[in-house]
């Protein structure tokens, strides 16, 4: 397929917009950042541990020892523990809360759960399991039955834990192993231990107050109650037919809530504090004849175009593969520059003009609302004046035309920080009340919080009853992003220090290779502990600075958000810190470290 840039709106004024973004930015800012969500404990307890989809199961506790735990079983769990047992590392457990495998794909049933990113490059391991997903987005029903069947595949199964939280991790020198216990009851002693919990393990909820005092039905969107609602994730939620609901959050989650809960509810108070980019979505059938032509290999090169026209840089002649609303900004920037005659452009200037695409993207963005939403009031309230990527974009047909329903209304509590109290009959809003039976909330997760607070597990301790929570307080320390001295034969997925994608499950697959790596190494090596030497991981530190390509002035532009650290005065990336030269350039540096055969950096200790 062509693929051709978008017309954009050439007419824009950047210091105008510059200006508008910053007072949109700073109205937003709250003193406390972080702290001001409010965590899933205490009160809300049960928005976290009660698991509204399986019955409850009832097992033994269970003492063993095993070669590698593994925290999680979602795609990062999941995927470790396929490469695990591909490299014939067998005797391993998934310790898992939930019911099944999935991860955020188990917990998140709510009507109208979607994969924002193309599914031909999120869904993982197509090939492998002889799948092909039947949307070009696909719903959550279909990303959670790949989770099972990439359980299935590779008998991960009968090496589940499910519905078992841990709650302390310790290294325990006399045995050389980590003891895990769990909710359970357990007592695992395992040589290995693999954290893969991911950034959407917890709820978040809203700083608001008065939140505790809500007399009526309320849920988290992580944990739908389809039991008040009625109805399934296609619809049908005729429960709520006679019932005032509130959505708390307009992020990526309630874009996709929102349709279903104004077609169903007798009223919906949409509580806006930020608005999101809305494109449309323009979801297709899988074209079984294109499905014909891909030769073996094809995902994992579509994955790399998705990652380089999102997040790279299309170089001439590069083709975007994937040429949707995601790469809409370097299609646009490649054909601009083309249009010049490839010139050679220094980086100021490349990031000049790709400044002023992403003002036109976002102008585009800002139109389209207005020859959708029908109240001028509300089309400006919906327009959201930040650059793209300072949050997540958000692709959805059905959302802004909800707007023109009724019985929906549009709140705006940006220049109140939020939602000004919640209280027995509902919440108040611009000093006034509105008695809603359900809160909804959409806030979101501890993706960026304190460590301790988004792991949620008490005691995390390696050599010396160091705590994990100490050890990092000032920053990662991390040879590759994989392992951190004193805290051996422990490994970590996900964004700390190393190659990053947003498409994460590319990044989980490539951390889950080189992990089972190392394991099967130490393993038939007969070591009983890996560790890095502190002269490495300072080396690796000190790589990461020297290579860094800073985005802090990007994110300090940005309203706040998680991705921002909430525009605090520390502005710190959801992405952890990243390998400046590129996810697809540290997947090579890694898979010639393994090819060394040397383990260089680590001990080997027997
Ligand atoms: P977000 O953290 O993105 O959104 C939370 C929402 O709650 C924001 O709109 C936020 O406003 C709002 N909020 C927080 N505090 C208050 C307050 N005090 N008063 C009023 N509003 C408040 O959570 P989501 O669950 O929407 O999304 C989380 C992530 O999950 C996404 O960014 C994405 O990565 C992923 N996701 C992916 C999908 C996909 O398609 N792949 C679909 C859904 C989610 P503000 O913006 O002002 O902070």
């Amino acid at each position: 397929m062509n693929c051709e840039p978008t017309r954009t709106p050439h007419n824009v004024d950047l210091d105008a917009l510059r200006q508008r973004y910053a007072r949109e930015r700073d109205k937003r800012r709250r003193p406390e950042g972080e702290r001001q969500y409010v965590e899933v404990s205490d009160d809300f307890s049960d928005f976290y541990e009660v698991d509204p989809y399986s019955p409850p199961i009832e097992r033994k506790p269970i003492a063993e020892d095993i070669d590698v735990a593994i925290l999680g079983g979602g795609f990062a769990g999941l995927l470790t523990a396929a490469r695990m047992k591909e490299a014939g590392i067998d005797n391993i457990r998934v310790i898992e809360m939930a019911g099944d495998f999935g991860g955020t794909w188990y917990w998140n049933r709510y009507p109208g759960v979607q994969c924002d990113i193309e599914s031909y490059c999120y869904v993982p391991l197509l090939e492998e399991v002889g799948y092909l997903t039947t949307h070009r987005y696909s719903y959550g029903a279909e990303i959670f039955e790949q989770c099972q069947r990439i359980g299935r595949h590779f008998g991960l199964y009968e090496k589940a834990l499910f519905g078992t939280i841990a709650r302390s991790l310790i290294w325990d020198a006399s045995i050389n192993r980590w003891r895990v216990t769990t909710n359970r009851g357990d007592n695992l002693r395992a040589r290995f231990l693999v954290m893969a919990s991911g950034p959407y393990n917890r709820p978040k909820l809203p700083g608001i107050p008065g939140i505790n005092d809500f007399k009526g039905h309320s849920f988290h969107t992580s944990r739908w109650d389809y039991d008040y609602t009625g109805g399934c994730t296609t619809g049908g939620l005729h429960k709520l037919a006679d019932k005032r609901v509130a959505i708390i959050g307009t992020g990526a989650t309630a874009v996709q809530v929102v349709p279903f809960l104004g077609k169903y509810s007798k009223h919906l108070y949409v509580l806006q504090r930020t608005p999101s980019t809305i494109d449309n979505r323009g979801n297709r059938t899988t074209d079984l004849d294109w499905a014909k032509t891909l030769a073996q290999g094809w995902q994992a090169e579509r994955q790399k175009s998705f990652h380089i026209a999102t997040f790279e840089q299309l170089y001439p002649g590069m083709p975007d593969l994937v040429c949707d609303g995601w790469t809409e900004i370097n299609r646009n920037l490649q054909a601009r520059i083309a249009g010049l005659g490839n010139p050679k452009l220094s980086m100021e200037e490349y990031m000049a003009l790709r400044e002023r695409e992403d003002y036109q993207v976002m102008e585009r963005l800002r139109e389209r609302i207005d020859s959708i939403v029908k109240d001028k009031e509300t089309a400006e309230k919906l327009k959201p004046y930040y650059r793209f990527l300072c949050k997540r974009p958000c692709f959805n047909d059905d959302y802004l035309p909800t707007f023109n329903r009724p019985n929906v209304t549009l709140i705006d509590v940006s220049s109140s920080q939020g939602v000004e109290r919640i209280n027995e009959n509902g919440f108040v809003a611009g000093g006034v009340q509105y008695d809603v039976d359900c809160i909804v909330y959409a806030s979101g997760f501890e993706i960026t919080t304190e460590m301790k607070r988004r792991i949620g597990i008490e005691r995390v301790e390696g050599r010396d009853g160091r705590s994990l929570y100490d050890h990092w307080a000032d920053g990662f320390m991390t040879l590759h992003g994989f392992m951190t001295h004193g805290f051996p034969n422990q490994l970590w997925t996900g964004f700390i220090q190393g190659g990053v994608s947003v498409n994460v499950t590319v990044m989980y697959d490539n951390q889950a290779r080189h992990m089972a790596y190392i394991v099967k190494e130490a393993l038939d090596r007969g070591a009983q502990t890996v560790e890095p030497t502190e002269e490495a991981q300072a080396a690796w530190v000190k790589t990461m600075r020297e290579t860094e390509v800073s985005n802090e002035a990007f994110l300090r532009e940005c309203t706040p958000g998680y991705y921002n650290g909430e525009g605090g005065k520390v502005i710190r990336s959801h992405l952890g810190e990243v390998y400046g030269p590129g996810f697809y350039a540290f997947k090579e540096l890694m898979e010639a470290w393994r090819n060394t055969g040397k383990m260089e950096g680590l001990v080997l200790g027997t």
